[in-house]
């Protein structure tokens, strides 16, 4: 009999082993690789649904208190929200992943990196060397779309991918398809932490009501475009998808951040009129309707190597 590897951990198989496309798995892994991962959808919503508490509460907190902080106190309270919504991600992934662990490490590692790398290439990109926000606001809308895709969506995604294919893509921890969304949203909430404590020292830590709002807006968005891209990862890591696949996806992803920036500006601010909650609004739907036809996909994709079986 021939002798073929197992596509995920490498160990020898013979040739009537289980295949996706040309690629070989032991059997072990061709069950694991259709995981539909209910509590990890759960945990989304539960995350999702913790956010908007989190903005209620801080801002009913300080709405009603009428807290009249100095702004020495100000600057380390903001950079403490900050943290928030990615420790709170955190917990509620780690307490719904006894069952299948994914190795909790590696999770906080992607995390890490991501963040590592906004702060060390994609925000000087975006800020310094497109001085993007400098003239984004005088171009034609056309522009300012096409402007916020390929120089804030396209960077950030990039980096966001590259942490998740060039750091756990390879290894044999990730062994679903739904890894791909795990990993991905971990490199997503690290870039967002990073996003919001630029954001939170740029205005000294200011107005705690429409800060709130900014950084659990700006960390919907970046979630809801690597979850995105973590469908097209989980998918091209197991399946053979073509060559366009994977940048088929890093482009859409980018779209989506590039036109979620871009909306997000306008129905945020009209004239001298400044609505933060529209973003908010808008940020929750987005997500809500990129996890829901990303959970779709993928429930799609298991089900039919499922039916193969
Ligand atoms: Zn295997």
């Amino acid at each position: 009999m021939e002798q073929f590897e197992c596509c995920v951990c490498h160990r020898t198989v013979h040739d009537d082993a289980p295949r996706l496309g040309t690629r070989a798995y032991c059997d072990l892994h061709y069950r694991r690789v259709s995981e539909n991962r209910k509590g990890l959808w759960w945990s989304t919503i539960l995350a999702l649904v913790g956010l908007v508490l989190f903005v209620l509460t801080v801002r009913v907190v300080v709405g009603t208190t009428g807290l009249a902080i100095s702004r020495g106190v100000l600057l380390p309270i903001g950079v403490v929200l900050a943290l928030v919504p990615a420790a709170l991600w955190l917990v509620v992934f780690y307490a719904q992943d006894r069952l299948e662990p994914e190795p909790k490490e590696r999770v906080a590692g992607v995390l890490v990196l991501a963040a590592l790398l906004a702060q060390a290439v994609g925000i000087p990109a975006v800020n310094e060397v497109f001085a993007f926000s400098e003239w984004i606001g005088s171009a034609p809308v056309a522009l300012q779309v096409l402007g916020s895709i390929l120089i804030v969506g396209v960077p950030q995604e990039y980096l966001k991918y590259a942490v998740v294919r060039y750091g756990v893509y390879r290894s044999s921890e990730f062994d679903e398809r739904v890894d791909g969304i795990i990993y991905c949203a971990a490199a997503g909430l690290g870039y967002a932490t990073v996003l919001n404590i630029h954001y939170v020292i740029a205005t000294g830590g200011a107005q705690l009501q429409v800060g709130i709002l900014r950084i659990v807006v700006t960390t919907l968005a970046q979630a809801s475009s690597s979850g995105l891209m973590g469908y097209f990862l989980g998918r091209a890591k197991f399946e053979d998808m073509g060559k366009l696949w994977l940048p088929g996806g890093l482009l859409l992803a980018s779209a989506l951040n590039g036109i979620v920036t871009h909306v997000l500006g306008e129905v945020t601010v009209r004239g001298l009129t400044f609505t933060p909650m529209n973003g908010l609004v808008l940020a929750a739907v987005v997500a809500v309707i990129v996890f829901g036809l990303v959970y779709a996909l993928m429930r799609r994709a298991n089900a039919a190597t499922l039916a193969g079986l």
